[in-house]
């Protein structure tokens, strides 16, 4: 099946639609096309049988399991190149943003792509050297503008990478993080938003981040709370009596932290976590429910009025939920926000 073309989720039970994207997502995927791997939190380098516990599967083989020793959620078997979702069409993804490259419409995550680049300034607010890693589209980092940073984008995928720099200006490199010949010690300010959870090779990548950022530096890393998603998980399976088939983002988000071992895999990996607080959930586009095609732009507040306010109440919820668990992230918490330094 080309999903580049249309992908049919009817069996979803959440998105019962057809519709349109740039990416080359699918819905079933093949054993062959998976890998097996060891927990990269507390065992990177080899395979024990017995130490995952099962949680669900989605996308027809891709496992939902959670480390015994240290509790990390991560899809095993995973996709054997999850990034390859990234590698579609341009006129596909243009197509997603066309009203947001024209100036006409806030992309639906600008909110909190803002809360983000803020967070940044009140630890570095003047000249900085700024490198985003796995920049997209460029959606983030082209709200980085104006402001007093040198900025620089690392993506992987060709086509992203062209379209950052053709819509946006944007100074872009093409290529995984590991590859690039970088400069050391150089940057002040090295980000991650809504990156970490599909990398394969934490502890290698951290490495690279440790080699390339300066000592006062920080690393601003931002992800789905892998908490949150088991929450959901439970709740639809135990209270609404179905699982839900995309709790996960299996395909693509391959580790699911929280806030404890997201700070276990950043201390492990030489950087001192010095703060992390709940982000502000993704207000979710809905056109594809209505017009089958997947628009990066709000849709209006009556298209998803439920789901909208439901994301809000979690998220004040989640700031409570924190106070009562003595400061530690819980399971309402819809993102998780860390800034490190490191300990070099
Ligand atoms: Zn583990």
């Amino acid at each position: 099946m080309n999903d580049n073309e249309t992908i049919n989720i009817s069996q979803n039970i959440e998105q019962p639609f057809q519709y349109k994207r740039g990416g080359l997502q699918k819905n079933n995927y093949l054993l062959d096309e998976t890998t097996e791997w060891p927990c990269p939190l507390c065992n990177p380098n080899s395979q024990h049988p017995n130490q995952d516990k099962h949680l669900k599967t989605e996308r027809g083989v891709l496992g939902v399991v959670k480390c015994k020793k240290c509790s990390l959620i991560r899809i095993n078997p995973r996709l054997t190149n999850p990034d390859a979702v990234y590698h579609g069409k341009e006129k596909d993804y243009f197509e997603e943003f066309k009203l947001i490259i024209e100036g006409k419409k806030e992309h639906h995550r600008d909110r909190n792509y803002l809360e983000d680049l803020n967070t940044i300034s009140k630890y570095k607010p003047g000249h900085a050297e700024f490198l985003d890693i796995g920049t997209n589209t460029g959606s983030f980092l082209r709200l980085a503008r104006n402001r007093k940073w040198n900025l620089t984008g690392i993506e992987p995928s060709k086509s992203l990478s062209n379209l950052a720099k053709e819509w946006w200006g944007l100074n872009i490199i093409n290529s995984f993080l590991e590859n690039a010949e970088l400069p050391t010690n150089h940057y002040d300010i090295v980000t991650m938003t809504d990156v970490f959870e599909h990398i394969v090779n934490p502890n290698e990548l951290l490495q690279k981040v440790s080699s390339i950022i300066k000592k006062d530096g920080i690393l601003f890393i931002k992800v789905p709370n892998g908490k949150f998603n088991l929450f959901k998980h439970v709740v639809r399976k135990k209270v609404l009596g179905r699982e839900g088939t995309n709790d996960y983002d299996a395909y693509e988000h391959v580790c699911h932290y929280s806030d404890t071992t997201l700070k276990q895999i950043l201390k492990k990996n030489n950087f001192n976590v010095l703060e992390c607080k709940i982000a502000l959930p993704v207000q979710i586009p809905m056109w594809h429910e209505h017009v089958g095609q997947y628009y990066q732009y709000k849709a209006p507040f009556f298209l998803d009025w439920k789901g909208s306010l439901g994301r809000s109440a979690l998220y004040h919820l989640s700031k409570i939920e924190r106070i009562m668990c003595c400061g530690r992230i819980g399971h309402l918490a819809p993102n998780i926000i860390c800034i490190a330094r490191p300990s070099k």
